[in-house]
């Protein structure tokens, strides 16, 4: 499957391939967000909500695990999986509604629900560089390539 490697050398830049996305985004639409802590994977989620009018702050929702946006053309699930400690607690969620809806789903740390999280359709792997980031995205179903294809463009 596809994949694109871009520098972001500053938050303006992680927040535009957030933006970037956002815009391709036409249905259900997964996207797994990896990255240590601070690698950006709020700011990009960030730069996502805003590109689809969202208007103010964006955390993390580390707490509640999800935090639903009623945007449009799509409403948008923000996961944050980092506290979770049993990918049985998704279940519990009801999990399988969120992602059953015609609806975006932005999962930081995916790898806390394995065997529970549907697959997604691009991961965004996001890296240290000098002061900057690194962002490799993969295409992991044939929706997340063109998602790819439309990205590539406006990104360089
Ligand atoms: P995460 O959700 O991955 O823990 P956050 O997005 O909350 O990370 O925090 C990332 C921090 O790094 C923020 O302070 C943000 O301003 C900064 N940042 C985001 N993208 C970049 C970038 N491309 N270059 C430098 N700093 C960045
Ligand atoms: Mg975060």
């Amino acid at each position: 499957m596809k994949e694109l490697v871009l520098p972001l050398p500053d938050e303006a830049a992680t927040v535009a391939l957030g933006a970037a996305l956002a815009k391709a985004c036409d249905r259900a639409s997964v996207i797994y967000l990896y990255g240590d802590l601070g690698a950006g994977k709020t700011t990009f989620s960030r730069g996502f909500l805003q590109a689809l009018g969202h208007r103010g702050n964006v955390k993390s929702p580390t707490y509640t695990l999800v935090e639903p946006y009623a945007l449009a053309p799509l409403a948008v699930y923000h996961f944050d999986l980092y506290r979770l400690a049993d990918p049985e607690e998704l279940e519990f969620m009801g999990i399988r509604d969120y992602f059953a809806q015609d609806a975006i789903c932005l999962v930081e740390w995916p790898q806390q629900g394995t065997g529970v999280l549907p697959d997604p359709d691009l991961e965004l792997h996001l890296s240290y560089q000098d002061q900057g980031r690194d962002a490799k995205i993969q295409a992991v179903s044939a929706y997340g390539s063109q998602l790819l294809d439309r990205i590539h463009g406006p990104q360089g």
